[in-house]
């Protein structure tokens, strides 16, 4: 007998709807291409090296990532993508049973983290101006409280006051996942992880790092909380390819990741222009993506594939209803995105 997990069933392997289509901008991913320095470093990793386990916990890629904020390798924690930093700091600060509190609407997988962690979810709604509600958030007395910004998927970010207020007050952790960050126009809260003892921000090489199949994510906090989330996570989790990989990018291709970070952000403005320009009416964004509103929307992407463009759709949402969410991209793809979204509105 299989011994089923009673929590588990009803549960499906995640799995956004994915076809493939020509144009892909579903998944927020950089589609200007992959960092020159990154090309060549996989050009020359020796083949040898794949019969070897890599370094336990990313000593160099922690070195070099802390070395940019000014601290010691053990205020860094690394993992296979920054899904896997999460996933894992959910482990490390509750124990199953306990209250996970996080923004609503936001990332897709912290509902799921939650529910595969045995942790009770506490989704408290953003508020009309898509900041978050730092008494609701307080008031659910989770220990651990998760917050995005610019958030996922609705591309607002969130205002210092009302993040310092749940740092200030939160009776235990804050997360704060910046996977978005290098598309924003503030410096986003770092700081906070690096004056505070009870915030973990976390940030990823999937979106303008251009290497999200490389899977490489980090997170920064206090060395006392990055020890509980490398326990909870485990060695391993990082390939000798992928770690040097992204020494390598960081080492030598920031202006590269600034250049494009900069593009996608010039072609979601142009990319909102022309959807205001259709009476539609998308989000202020600071991400890479735009999300609008549009009733129907999965009926409405379903209509897009046919067309070969993939956008992410969403039903529902707390505060916005049924919506899409479209990646930017060079123009030529976002042209053809925009001319199948007017032939699937109906
Ligand atoms: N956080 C947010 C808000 C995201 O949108 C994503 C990816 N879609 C992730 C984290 C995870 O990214 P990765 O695991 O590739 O680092």
């Amino acid at each position: 007998m299989i011994p089923l997990r009673a929590s588990y069933q009803g549960l499906s392997p995640y799995s956004p709807p994915k076809k493939p289509c020509r144009v892909d901008l579903s998944d927020n991913t950089n589609l200007f291409g992959v960092p020159p320095a990154a090309a060549r470093k996989l050009g020359e990793f020796h083949a040898e090296l794949l019969a070897r386990y890599p370094r336990s916990y990313a000593p160099d890629l922690r070195r070099v990532l802390a070395s940019g904020l000014g601290v010691e390798a053990e205020w860094v924690t690394t993992g296979c993508g920054s899904d896997d930093v999460l996933d894992s700091a959910l482990r490390a600060f509750l124990e199953p049973g306990e209250v996970l509190a996080f923004q609503d609407p936001t990332f897709v997988m912290m509902p799921l983290f939650a529910k595969v962690n045995g942790l009770r979810p506490a989704a408290v709604p953003l508020r009309a101006d898509f900041d978050v509600d730092p008494e609701a958030l307080l008031a659910t007395g989770a220990k651990v409280i998760y917050l995005c910004s610019p958030n996922n998927p609705t591309g607002t970010v969130l205002s210092r006051a009302s993040v310092e207020r749940v740092v200030d007050e939160a009776p235990g952790v804050v997360i704060i996942d910046e996977a978005y960050a290098d598309f924003a126009r503030g410096p986003g809260f770092v700081d906070l992880a690096l004056t505070r003892t009870n915030v973990l921000v976390t940030r990823t090489f999937s979106k303008a790092f251009g290497l999200a199949s490389l899977r490489v994510g980090w997170g920064v906090g206090h060395p006392r909380l990055v020890a509980e989330v490398e326990k909870a996570r485990g060695p391993y989790k990082l390939t000798q390819l992928a770690e040097s990989v992204a020494v390598a990018t960081l080492n030598e291709d920031p202006p590269w990741v600034r250049v494009w970070a900069q593009e996608a952000v010039a072609n979601r403005e142009r990319l909102r222009e022309a959807l205001r320009a259709m009476g539609l009416k998308p989000l202020p964004s600071e991400g890479n993506f735009l999300l609008v509103p549009v009733p129907g929307a999965p009926e409405v992407a379903e209509r897009m594939r046919e067309r070969d463009v993939n956008v992410r759709a969403f039903q529902g949402l707390t505060g916005v209803g049924d919506a899409l969410r479209i990646g930017s991209a060079p123009w030529p793809l976002l042209e053809t995105a925009l001319t199948a979204l007017r032939e699937s509105l109906r």
